[in-house]
């Protein structure tokens, strides 16, 4: 089932036309009314008439996060308040938040976005969706709300948190679909077990997002809730959820290429990667937003393409992550550490006695890096002998070093010892950046 059929299934080459149509316009509209990047194409030497298709894009400047610190709150903004009718900012994983604005269109546009998502999972005007995103200033709560809405399906805007209430409106209200973080669906699952009602809830369908996850908390969460698990891309800069979504296939994320360009580099050369399957650095163009725009956006998120066609039949291309952002790699010893790695290998484990919540410290002791990695058991290991939990510690010591290539440290902890969250997940303290 497909929302906008017509878009969604689109002919490759008539998908290349349309971005070069709305490129050429959204150029001159941002050369137009947003200081930055005049300037910045000035100094480039670019002039709007330069772009005369796709194939021009990569003459475009670079924009950057910083940019939307140094021109905090509204200066990358390419309308006047007046125009302006809803505002969002970033949660702020990396730093300062950031703000962004949106005009009646624009809430339109990000409304379709993430209608095609729940379009794409099969739902119906017949689904009640539980939104326990954040509602506020994160894009996750109300960027569902409006998709759903939109279709018209049932919508409990709950929100995150609380979240023995989330299991009984859950039942109560008999939701369908659960849309929240990925660790947070793990915990409303935890929590669901352990007051003995998984059974009583309706759901069948998840949508997931708004931070890493591997597939081994994909087939965690699909198990505990009795659902699939679907996952879904988007950042505040370009729009909140809905810039990419996955179909009922689960192979990878279709990008709404109607609305966003996406390019991949290499964040060393900033050259493009045009073959599929390369990981690089996505970098977004909007090429419909009229409150803030945005143009060559570098999100320091790696990821992979895939172009060839997909079953569903839609003809977008599909984005699947492989590790999180670049920002997130940890250099240990001089080794690069994805976290992803480590919650491959440890949930790879879980059937043996350890749970999904885990938490890694990094540290500088002697002037050596140490890593250290805080699983908590299951209870049935806990009550084991302390033979077994150590012969655990040592299997999954010997696991991550050949994964990591360094050895880390493994402590089992107490179960419900590690904090639990109720959005985007801490799930590394690295010390050094602390002093
Ligand atoms: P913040 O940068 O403060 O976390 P956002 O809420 O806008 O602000 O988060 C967007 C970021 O979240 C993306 O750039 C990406 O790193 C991450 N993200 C969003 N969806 C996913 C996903 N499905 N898989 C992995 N990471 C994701
Ligand atoms: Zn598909």
């Amino acid at each position: 089932m497909y929302f906008h059929k017509d878009f969604e299934c689109m002919p490759r080459a008539d998908i290349k036309k349309l971005q070069s149509e709305k490129l050429i316009k959204e150029v001159k509209y941002v050369y137009d009314n947003v200081e930055c990047y005049r300037k910045r194409m000035d100094e480039a030497g670019i002039k709007p008439e330069d772009i005369k298709g796709i194939e021009d894009l990569h003459k475009l400047p670079f924009s950057y996060k910083s940019d939307l610190r140094d021109y905090y709150p509204y200066g990358l903004f390419a309308r006047p308040l007046s125009d302006i009718v809803e505002i969002h900012a970033s949660s702020g994983t990396t730093g300062k938040r950031i703000v962004v604005g949106y005009t009646k269109n624009d809430l339109d546009m990000w409304a379709d976005c993430t209608a095609r998502m729940l379009v794409s999972i099969g739902a119906t005007k017949d689904d009640v969706v539980q939104v326990a995103y954040g509602y506020g200033l994160f894009t996750g709560g109300f960027g569902l709300h409006y998709g759903a809405e939109k279709l018209g399906l049932t919508v409990i805007p709950i929100s995150s948190g609380n979240t023995e209430r989330q299991i009984e409106t859950m039942i109560d209200f008999g939701a369908t679909i659960l849309a929240c973080t990925p660790s947070y669906a793990l915990y409303l699952a935890e929590t669901a077990e352990k007051m003995g009602v998984v059974d009583k809830l309706k759901l069948k369908a998840g949508i997931f997002g708004a931070e890493p996850w591997t597939e081994e908390m994909r087939k965690q969460i699909e198990e505990k809730l009795h659902i699939k698990a679907y996952d879904i891309y988007g950042l505040t800069e370009i729009v909140g959820p809905g810039v990419a979504f996955e179909c009922e296939n689960q192979c990878g994320m279709h990008i709404n290429e109607d609305h966003f360009i996406l390019e991949i580099i290499d964040p060393e050369t900033l050259e493009p990667i045009e073959e599929a399957n390369k990981v690089g650095e996505l970098v977004f163009t909007t090429i419909d937003k009229e409150g803030f725009p945005i143009l060559r956006y570098r999100t320091r998120d790696l990821g992979v393409v895939q172009t060839e066609k997909c079953k569903c039949g839609r003809t977008f291309i599909r984005l699947s992550k492989p590790k999180g952002r670049s920002d997130d790699m940890l250099i240990i010893r001089g080794v690069n550490v994805f976290p992803s790695q480590i919650e491959e290998v440890l949930l790879q484990n879980c059937s043996n006695g350890i749970t999904a919540n885990y938490q890694i410290v990094v540290d500088r002791q002697n002037n050596t890096d140490t890593l250290d990695i805080f699983v908590e058991m299951a209870p049935d290991l806990f009550a084991d002998d302390m033979a077994s939990i150590e012969k655990l510690q040592k299997q999954l010591v010997d696991r991550l070093r050949s994964v990591l290539g360094i050895g880390a440290k493994v402590t089992l902890v107490n179960p419900n010892s590690i904090a639990r969250s109720e959005g985007k997940a801490k799930r590394v303290i690295d010390k050094r950046k602390l002093v």
